[in-house]
């Protein structure tokens, strides 16, 4: 590959998300401007993005929390929303038979049943007894041999099927990392013994949100903060001609570029494109979408919703993986916080796991109910529903092979896919992960440092881990 240095070349950014923007705001910072963003909506964030409905209720596309493992990030998030910032302590929970059990259930296991509580138990003791030295096929495998037969059966397979929406038979298990908590016994004994609840854990038992205008806001911020032109709303990329290094959009118009970085969805930039010879190991990403469904209500929560952030829902008694009490989050959140509140429910659609999306809302109200999440439909005063075709980048055995030859046949003709869904890699996708893949492919290609995040998620995962992105050299 044989690329133009950078302050010389025309550089074209496919998308306005947190990867879009984090790209050129480090184009910025290093004193460019010769770079356009190409965003197919009218306005930036992309599944970051946040949505007033009619009422006047503020909705994520799913509950969006902010923490992230980069000072760079956080600094960004500092400059861009200053004090108008909220502070919240996670409280997650599990409603499971008929009950909330504080999250992670394995920690709290003393909350179930007796008999259930038996069964977690003697599979926990069991996998820690009988260790197998080798490697596990798959995340199903995983799950058994770390937590045992009762919470495999109780809560992780039913729980991780609902998430995914694709069996974990069907799924690897390298993305763990820090994302699911992991067993200590002994924890586990006391706190069955002492009669002890756990209620925060992992990496974001803390996380902070936009005092006003929802996730969105930051991404509106960061957009406003970029040369006036420098985002060309309303550009779809509908043919990609990477031989000769030009995009063309849905209204017929056309751009030529030296440098692509794109942070649209994979599958879909490959199958624009006339790399023919990429389409086959596009065709095996798999990726799940993603149903949000926003709940405004008249009244208050009840007591037992006051405090929580979010519910993880394993049984099929109601459509939803997750609710979040979104009007916890910030009361401008609904329009009116005397009178409002407001709950969010992300229900997860895949071929293997089909949505009736025409009913999905009522299905929603009636399983909000069921869950005692709410009293009456007769105080829903409003609901949203959207959804994210590109939900999930699943984590499916496959995938790293077909990444293996997409993201470098990419680089070839000087195009640089990165993102939640360009770079397709679950483990590093949330926004601080899309933020940062945006900029440490800047650096890259100004010869300031590594992408650490695309290429070794784990060690981007590690708390505060080496981090390359700082000020730097500028043309
Ligand atoms: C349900 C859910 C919950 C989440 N919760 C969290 C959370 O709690 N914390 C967290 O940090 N992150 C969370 N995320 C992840 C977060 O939304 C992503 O990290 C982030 O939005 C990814 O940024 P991106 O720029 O890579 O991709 P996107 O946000 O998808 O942006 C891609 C952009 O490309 C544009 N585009 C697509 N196709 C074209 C085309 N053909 N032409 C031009 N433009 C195009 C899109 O319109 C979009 O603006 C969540 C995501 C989901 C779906």
């Amino acid at each position: 590959m044989n690329l133009p240095a950078l302050d010389r070349a025309r550089i074209a950014i496919i998308g306005a998300g947190p990867t879009g923007l984090g790209a050129a705001h480090r184009l910025r910072e290093l004193g460019l401007t010769n770079f356009t963003i190409f965003e197919k909506e009218s306005h930036a964030g992309g599944l970051a993005s946040s949505y007033v409905d009619r009422a006047g209720f503020t909705w994520d596309v799913g509950g969006h929390v902010q923490f992230s493992h980069y000072d760079y990030f956080d600094n960004l998030m500092d400059q861009l929303l200053g004090d108008e910032w909220l502070h919240h302590e996670r409280e997650a929970w599990v409603w499971m038979r008929e009950r909330f059990i504080p999250y992670p259930l394995q920690n709290n296991i003393r909350n179930l049943p007796p008999n259930e509580m038996r069964d977690c138990l003697r599979g926990l003791i069991a996998c820690g007894r009988d260790r197998v030295e080798t490697h596990p096929a798959n995340f199903e495998e995983w799950i058994y041999r770390s937590f045992g037969e009762g919470l495999a059966r109780h809560f992780m397979l039913p729980y991780n099927f609902r998430v995914w929406a694709y069996p974990p038979s069907e799924l690897a298990y390298d993305w763990i990392g820090e994302r699911v908590a992991q067993v200590d016994l002994e924890r586990i004994v006391l706190n069955i013994v002492d009669g002890r609840d756990e209620v925060s854990w992992g990496p974001n038992n803390k996380f902070r949100f936009p005092r006003r205008g929802g996730t969105g806001e930051i991404w509106k911020r960061l957009a406003a903060s970029l040369p006036a032109g420098a985002i060309e709303f309303g550009k779809a990329i509908s043919r990609l001609d990477a031989r000769n290094k030009q995009i063309r959009f849905t209204d017929g118009s056309t751009e030529s570029y030296d440098i692509l970085i794109s942070s649209m969805p994979l599958d879909d930039l490959v199958c624009v494109s006339d790399l023919d010879n990429l389409k086959p190991a596009a065709a095996k990403l798999c990726r799940s979408a993603t149903h949000v469904i926003g709940i405004g209500l008249k009244g208050a929560p009840g007591p037992h919703l006051k405090r929580k952030c979010w519910m993880y829902f394993p049984e099929d008694q109601v459509p939803f993986y997750r609710v979040t009490v979104f009007s916890n989050y910030s009361p401008a959140n609904v329009p009116d916080s005397s009178r409002n509140w407001s709950l969010m429910a992300e229900v997860s659609e895949s071929p293997a796991k089909p949505v009736e999306c025409a009913k999905v809302v009522e299905q929603t109200v009636h399983g909000m109910l069921a869950a005692r999440l709410i009293e009456s439909a007769a105080d829903v005063v409003s609901t949203w529903h959207y959804r994210a075709g590109h939900g999930y980048p699943t984590p499916s055995l496959g995938r790293n092979e077909a990444l293996s030859v997409l993201l470098p046949g990419l680089e070839h003709y000087a195009i640089f896919s990165r993102g939640r869904f360009g770079a397709w890699k679950y483990e590093v996708s949330n926004q601080d992960h899309s933020l940062m893949q945006g900029v440490e492919v800047v650096n890259r290609l100004a010869h300031e440092g590594e992408e650490i995040t695309l290429n070794r998620p784990n060690e981007a995962n590690r708390p505060r881990a080496a981090k390359t992105a700082t000020a730097g050299k500028s043309w």
